[in-house]
């Protein structure tokens, strides 16, 4: 047994506890520290319990590509999994890292646009889970051009939820939707 054993693992220890504390202070659920740290469950709550000073909301998120695909959540994710490859293509970052940099980059773009984040941290950790799986893709709008999440075969004459907004849009204009007008 080589003597750097120990020290390799108190040093791998306190980094993943860095980055669970990380992670719950960006409101992550139970489900991304248990996938992304390898600290045991109940080390977790225990964690949990003292960043955040409550009980983890139990439940886990649906585990469907839907809610990624409707109008407004579409935008948002796309506009957060644009700045997240974008990122990726930078400096080399761990994914807890590019995920979290990626994220507060999403608040800050949809604070200057002044609507309400409907991407949770949450829910983002998922969208990329989903990437990476190939369950979902990013296509570009034959219209703006621009890159939005997707279903992996949509049809060369897609669309993006800005720039054909469904006949609802209308009515939520005020509420803080996203659009291009
Ligand atoms: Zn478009």
């Amino acid at each position: 047994m080589s003597a750097a054993a120990p020290a390799k693992s108190v040093l791998n220890e306190s980094k993943q506890i860095e980055r669970a504390v990380m992670l719950i202070e960006m409101g992550a659920r139970m489900q991304v520290l248990e996938s992304e740290t390898t600290l045991s469950y109940e080390r977790l709550i225990r964690l949990y319990k003292e960043v955040a000073g409550k009980s983890p909301s139990k439940g886990q998120l649906p585990f469907s590509t839907d809610w990624f695909l409707t109008w407004q959540e579409n935008i948002h994710s796309s506009l957060f999994m644009n700045i997240h490859v974008y990122l990726s293509k930078g400096v080399a970052l761990e994914p807890a890292e590019l995920l979290t940099k990626a994220y507060r980059l999403y608040l800050e773009q949809i604070e200057v646009l002044g609507v309400e984040p409907l991407l949770s941290f949450t829910r983002a950790w998922r969208l990329v889970k989903f990437m990476d799986a190939g369950m979902l893709t990013r296509t570009a709008c034959s219209q703006c051009k621009g890159l939005f999440v997707s279903e992996l075969y949509e049809n060369r004459h897609y669309t993006c939820g800005l720039c054909n907004p469904p006949a609802r849009a209308g009515k939520s204009k005020n509420a803080g939707a996203l659009t291009l007008h």
